[in-house]
């Protein structure tokens, strides 16, 4: 029986177990087998403060992980298959046979975006092909870029984009953005910013990095190769809650809805980073969560002994 557990290897999970641990309350994370979460698919994070040269996402992450092992957190690898929230303690299980219990859950099992499916998509990522202005913008000055999608995430990313960038071609499946008003305005409004409407992303040409998008406007059903340096997908991203779905409340986009700090709609379960945030979404915001989450299952804990 543990006093808390976490689930998820990023940001948000790394430092709720390294304050988990230094309060005494020896964590145990899992941390899935694919460890270290969104940023062991980036290459260099130069927004993570306190690393004034940069460091690149792998590396961030090793180090996150030394500094919880170090004050005690127990690692164990493996998928959560199913949770019983509904009774205490809760119930975890790991790859369909080991049984976990404890007192006290923090769940940041994070959001995964959601990909164009393309081919060419996965082994262009990081040689041109992203998910995160805000992390890669910094390396295409002076290129052409193409943004896919036409919500919030895809204009709020073109806008940011065109700092860098020579030209943002907007590609969009309608001829209609979904975004508010307001970014639509500052989008049209943007000189550097153009649109490809009523255009899927047949496939990402390129050799080693990309080249050109091929699109396909799927009014007229012509084909055309668009050159660019970079394609940045910004279709949405999905929460990591598929097992909390009946247990847990979610709000209409399956993010789990928290309040006060990082409560859950049951007592005792916390939750920290992307899956609990869809609008900031960064490495450190998740990290400040999970240190948050820690402290409140601290506080959690403490009131229960008390009682
Ligand atoms: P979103 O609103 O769901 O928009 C996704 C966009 O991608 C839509 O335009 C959609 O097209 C398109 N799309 C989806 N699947 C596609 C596919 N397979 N191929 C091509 N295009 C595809 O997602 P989001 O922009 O990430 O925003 C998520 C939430 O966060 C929203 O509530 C948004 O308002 C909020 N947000 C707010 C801000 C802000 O206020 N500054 C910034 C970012 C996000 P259709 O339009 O045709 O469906």
């Amino acid at each position: 029986m543990h006093n808390v557990v976490i689930i998820g290897s990023g940001p948000a999970g790394l430092t709720a177990a390294l304050y988990a641990a230094r309060a005494n309350l020896s964590p145990l994370l899992i941390e899935g087998w694919q460890s270290g979460g969104q940023l062991t698919t980036t290459t260099e994070v130069e927004n993570y403060p306190g690393f004034s040269k940069g460091i690149m996402g792998p590396e961030l992450m090793k180090e996150m992980r030394s500094q919880a092992e170090r004050f005690g957190t127990e690692f164990l690898t493996g998928d959560v298959s199913a949770v019983n929230l509904k009774e205490r303690p809760f119930r975890l299980t790991i790859d369909g046979e080991q049984l976990v219990e404890t007192a006290a859950l923090i769940i940041a099992t994070g959001a995964s975006p959601i990909r164009l499916g393309l081919p060419e998509e996965a082994r262009l990522t990081g040689h041109g092909v992203s998910t995160c202005a805000t992390c890669d913008g910094y390396y295409f000055r002076g290129k052409d870029l193409v943004v896919v999608g036409g919500g919030d995430s895809a204009i709020e990313e073109a806008i940011f984009l065109t700092k860098f960038a020579r030209m943002v071609t907007v590609v969009h499946r309608r001829d209609k953005l979904r975004a508010s008003k307001i970014m639509q305005d500052r989008a049209m409004k943007n000189e550097k910013i153009s649109f490809a409407w009523n255009s899927v992303v047949e496939n990402i040409l390129g050799q080693d990095v990309v080249t050109a998008v091929r699109l396909k406007n799927i009014v007229t059903g012509a084909s055309t190769d668009l050159p660019c340096d970079g394609i940045f997908v910004a279709i949405g991203h999905r929460p990591n809650t598929d097992l909390f779905t009946s247990q847990l409340d979610l709000d209409e986009e399956g993010y789990v809805r928290t309040s006060q700090g990082t409560a859950t709609s049951v007592a005792g379960v916390f939750a920290a980073g992307d899956v609990q945030d869809k609008k900031y979404r960064q490495a450190v915001t998740a990290a400040g969560s999970g240190c948050m989450a820690a402290i409140d299952a601290e506080r959690f804990l403490e009131n229960e002994h008390q009682h």
